[in-house]
């Protein structure tokens, strides 16, 4: 286990690269046997919804949605 301060270095390494894989694949490029990830549009912006949702977007096609968080 992180103690605090390493687990909050590590959120803020994450939040200052824009360029965060989302850890799941674009479902229309997958349709294509495309495997490409999707990446979050915004990294820092989370709703606060149950569950928290952040919108991700495919680099390749353009499509857009928002991948669910527990
Ligand atoms: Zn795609």
């Amino acid at each position: 286990m992180k103690t605090l301060t390493e687990h909050n270095a590590m959120i803020d390494s994450c939040v200052n690269d824009t360029k965060v894989g989302a850890g799941v694949l674009c479902p229309m490029c997958f349709e294509y046997k495309e495997e490409i990830q999707m990446y979050f549009t915004n990294q820092s912006i989370v709703l606060l919804t149950y569950p928290s949702k952040q919108e991700v977007y495919c680099p390749a096609c353009g499509f857009n949605d928002f991948k669910l968080s527990l």
